[in-house]
């Protein structure tokens, strides 16, 4: 354990014991030949479990998105994506650089547009237009709030950009929180998607990956791409052997993470000078903000530091939590309780 409790990420999870001797029991391969044991196993897993033909392990999730695009999209092509979209803010731009492709953004309610909205911005064929290629979901939305696509919502968007011939793609970074949250398999949410892809360096607390899923047409030209990319390993399965066993032991339990960040954000709910909305919190996520304190969501986050909470400022007013397998629920109460104390020092002082 840290010597802080970290609620800056969910990344921030590290293997447990158990978790490293499945690594260090990994059968091994070649996994570029197709003949590592533990990756191919992987693979098959994912696969069915998000009700596809096909997967393929690859380093991390921005390269599943890479991948993903580069698979469905040409050059001059339009991504439609909320404007709070991983793809859009958080990847280095890799859909210009890499795909040159372009975002049209929609203003969603916290990252969750509608079917409407898609049609509204799925631009009619013309000569002199950008196509139209992709519609972008993402399940969690985490820069909106950890927020879960309601099934229905995404079947809808599913079918108004099937009807204009759009493919979707899910950035299921956290698509099992949202499971965990709404008892919807993971194979419903990823029905209506071309392709979809699952994060194992979140909250499923392993070191390094994910696995992106769709037919196997696409995951044959997903390989062609992650050959070019420089993302086709070698005993990839010390890796994979981590993601079978969070698959194992680390699914069911990510909705102890969900009620933690419910309990951790319901302490904050009256305090003077935080503003916390309960009804946002949906998963394993929580913005709160400080700005009625007059300091910045910096200097707040700074100075939880000092009393060993790390929780980071995602924006000027606001700071992020997330809660995951490496914090306990007492340490995440005691948090809070960090939390609630500085703000009651700080109002006292205004
Ligand atoms: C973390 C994250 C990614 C990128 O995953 P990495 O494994 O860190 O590359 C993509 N999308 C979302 C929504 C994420 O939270």
């Amino acid at each position: 354990m840290a010597d802080f409790i970290d609620l800056q990420s969910d990344t921030q999870t590290r293997p447990t014991a158990a978790m490293r001797e499945a690594i260090a029991q990994a059968e091994v391969g070649d996994e570029q030949r197709g003949e590592d044991p533990s990756v191919n196993r992987l693979n098959a897993r994912v696969a069915e479990l998000l009700g596809k033909e096909a997967a393929v392990f690859l380093p991390s999730g921005c390269m599943c998105n890479n991948i993903a695009i580069l698979v469905h999209c040409r050059p001059g092509d339009a991504i439609i994506a909320d404007q709070s979209a991983h793809i859009v803010t958080t990847e280095a731009g890799a859909m210009a650089a890499l795909a040159g492709v372009m975002p049209e953004l929609i203003a969603g309610e916290r990252g969750v547009f509608t079917a409407e909205q898609v049609s509204a911005a799925i631009r009619p064929k013309k000569r002199n237009f950008p196509r139209s290629r992709m519609v972008a979901i993402e399940q969690t939305a985490n820069l909106a709030g950890g927020t879960v696509w309601p099934l229905a919502t995404l079947v809808a968007v599913g079918e108004a950009a099937r009807e204009k011939g759009l493919v979707v793609h899910m950035d299921g970074a956290r698509l099992l929180n949202a499971v965990a949250a709404s008892g919807v398999p993971a194979s419903a949410y990823s029905a209506p998607c071309d392709s979809v892809w699952i994060d194992l360096s979140k909250g499923l607390g392993c070191p390094v990956g994910g696995v992106l899923a769709g037919s196997a047409d696409f995951i044959e030209e997903a390989w062609l791409w992650k050959h070019r990319l420089g993302g086709a390993m070698r005993q990839a399965g010390i890796l994979a052997a981590a993601g079978l066993y969070a698959l194992d032991h680390h699914v069911e339990r990510l909705a102890e993470d969900n009620e933690n960040m419910r309990l951790f954000a319901e302490k904050l709910v009256g305090v003077p000078g935080i503003d916390v909305d309960l009804a946002m919190v949906e998963s394993n996520i929580a913005f709160f903000d400080v700005s009625a304190m007059g300091l910045s969501a910096a200097a707040f986050s700074e100075k939880l530091v000092g009393r060993g909470v790390r929780i980071g400022a995602q924006e000027p007013d606001r700071l992020r939590a997330l809660t995951h397998l490496d914090v306990t629920r007492a340490q995440v109460l005691q948090a809070a309780d960090i939390v609630v104390g500085l703000a009651g020092e700080l109002v006292a002082e205004l």
